[in-house]
């Protein structure tokens, strides 16, 4: 048996060894994490499109997930849209260790772990005018350059759609599962289906659905109105064999803690299944 063969890590990236069992299929581009850091799980938050809530959910999974206890991080790829630090109230930039190394996430009032494009701006409403290379590297640095201490949960705010940026992000960071978010509008627009394909083409996990913006409830009479039509979240999730983790309604009060940074403090009943669904996972 060959030295290589003997040492073999089965990642083809780091070995220089043309054995027979290097393949086209394990070429990998998985950025690795800093010596220092420690990530159990990495859960993607995707959707077919933007607009849809992915951020409100990753936010409110996050939040679950840590007031069961859990060490989690947000990391927030969406670069082009990041809108995870204004919820939190967040607005200081990123911070760097001692040694000039690593970036520092920031923390959350409750103790999560965060970092986004937002918060290495110079002016916080300075668009980020960068073209799909450079949005791809800030990802992977924000994986692979930044000291991620102890994160059970990992939840990762995808970019928007099935484009160029998702899919790199989806090959850099070593994604266990995804959450689909999406609206009882794009139901009808196949938008889903194409979300559902990728992770299936990608051999990502689907943990399952959420519907977002399910129904308005009346705030007087509490009556269910469907003002974005009626849910079809139920066939769709079983034609794929997907399970639906949570509707969530339309309320004035999410939209306010999002805008106000106090997602943390939003009522959320509806996402215990989501959180039961990904500690099983
Ligand atoms: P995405 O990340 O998919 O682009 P967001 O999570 O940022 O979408 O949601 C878009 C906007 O809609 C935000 O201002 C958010 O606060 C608001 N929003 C999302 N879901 C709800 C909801 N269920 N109730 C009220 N406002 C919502
Ligand atoms: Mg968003």
């Amino acid at each position: 048996m060959s030295e290589a063969i003997e040492n073999c890590t089965h990642n083809c990236n780091t070995c220089g060894a043309n054995c027979a069992s290097r393949t086209s299929e394990q070429t990998s581009f998985l950025e690795n994490l800093s010596p220092e850091s420690s990530v159990k799980k990495v859960i993607g938050v995707v959707s077919g499109k933007g607009g849809v809530g992915k951020s409100l959910v990753t936010s409110l999974t996050a939040c679950r997930l840590r007031a069961h206890g859990h060490r989690v991080g947000i990391l927030d790829a969406d670069i082009t849209g990041p809108s995870i630090p204004n919820a939190f109230g967040i607005h200081e930039t990123v911070g760097v260790t001692p040694d000039g190394r690593l970036l520092v996430p920031a923390t959350t009032a409750t103790g999560i772990e965060l970092i986004s494009s937002n918060m290495i701006l110079e002016h916080e409403t300075d668009p980020v005018i960068w073209r799909g290379p450079v949005i791809a590297g800030a990802v992977k640095q924000f994986w692979s350059e930044t000291y991620w201490k102890d994160i059970d949960y990992m939840l990762v705010d995808m970019p928007p759609g099935t484009g160029d940026v998702p899919l790199t992000v989806f090959q850099s960071l070593p994604v266990d599962g995804v959450i689909i978010v999406t609206s009882p509008q794009e139901l009808v627009s196949m938008i889903v289906e194409k979300a559902v394909n990728m992770a299936k083409k990608m051999n990502i996990p689907i943990i399952g659905l959420i519907e977002n913006m399910s129904w308005l409830e009346c705030p007087d009479c509490g009556k269910k109105i469907p003002v974005f039509g009626v849910s079809r979240i139920k066939e769709t999730a079983e034609e794929y064999g997907i399970p639906v983790l949570a509707q969530i309604p339309v309320r004035s009060e999410i939209t306010q803690a999002v805008d106000g940074g106090t997602v943390e403090y939003v009522e959320a009943d509806f996402m215990d299944p989501v959180v039961e669904a990904v500690e099983k996972f």
